[in-house]
């Protein structure tokens, strides 16, 4: 066999290889998902999460979701929600695979959804999990706020006391993980986030306009801004609303109606606080509607 032969396999090899890792991509990361949290079923995890194409530090693949628009309708907005980027914040996780179940079902076309159920898996699919990711970063504070330089290290030394589980990492956004959700908001442009944690018990909220009082059982109770968060840079910073779920225990599940009425309320702060995109478009013309395909 000559050397161009070897060459041709070898690609063939390259770009058969990839359908099947990205199968088995997602598939582990699922069970592993699944192993550690009691209350995410595998088939709930594998019911069309796709490799985004980021991986964490040791490589696990990031997962996510879209609910795209629909034929019938323009989007009023876009949201992102994310979950589990505090990797010991269980719930954070669990309860964002309950409203994608929500969404898989109810998925109106409404709003435009990307959903990350899961940005930091280093940190929880370890034995003993942890809250930042496997470089020992706290993933929310390493996003790229105004003077992260001056403030972020200086925070973490005086303000926290080094607090290992606080540490903002070298550099922004020196992490993958975040890297990649920075990359996303920048590309998706969402017109609201929605980030998920535990174990506060409360809603906190960064950005324009007014916040919700309340989503549920859990109360507007603002926790302020801190150098580096995902809430400082895209909430106060670049004037995207994020809204910070902060659920009241990271190992114990909220009720099912809790999770439901959450979710009820912040899909109806969502209607009456992001922007109706079908207003700022022209209204479709009776030609419109009857023409076929050009
Ligand atoms: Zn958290």
């Amino acid at each position: 066999m000559n050397l161009k032969n070897l060459y041709g396999l070898f690609l063939l090899g390259a770009f058969s290889a990839s359908p099947a890792m990205a199968e088995t991509g997602i598939e582990q990361v699922c069970q592993r998902i699944a192993n550690k949290l009691a209350s995410v079923k595998y088939a709930e995890c594998d019911s069309g999460l796709v490799l985004s194409g980021a991986s964490s530090i040791k490589h696990t693949p990031i997962l996510m979701k879209e609910y795209p628009p629909v034929a019938t309708r323009v989007p009023q907005s876009r949201v992102l929600l994310v979950g589990g980027i505090h990797g010991d914040e269980y719930s954070s996780v669990s309860v964002v695979f309950k409203w994608m179940k929500t969404l898989n079902q109810h998925h109106s076309g409404l709003f435009h959804w990307k959903v990350v159920p899961l940005l930091n898996p280093d940190g929880l699919l370890q034995r003993k999990s942890m809250r930042m990711n496997a470089n020992g970063v706290d993933l929310n504070r390493n996003f790229p706020t105004r003077n992260w330089v001056e403030e972020a290290e200086h925070y973490w030394v005086k303000r926290t006391h080094r607090n290992p589980r606080r540490y903002p990492g070298k550099l922004p956004l020196s992490e993958p993980e975040s890297r990649w959700l920075y990359g996303l908001i920048e590309e998706f442009k969402p017109d609201a986030i929605v980030a998920v944690h535990a174990p506060y018990g409360v809603l906190d909220f960064d950005g324009p306009p007014r916040p919700p009082k309340r989503l549920g059982h859990l109360y507007l109770n603002l926790l302020g801004a801190y150098p580096g968060s995902l809430g400082n840079y895209a909430g106060v910073e670049n004037n995207i609303p994020v809204i910070t779920i902060e659920l009241p225990h990271a190992g114990i599940m909220p009720s099912k109606q809790q999770i439901s009425h959450i979710w009820t309320d912040l899909v109806r702060w969502l209607k009456k606080n992001t922007p109706r995109r079908e207003q700022l478009l022209a209204p479709a013309t009776a030609a419109d509607n009857q023409a076929g395909p050009s």
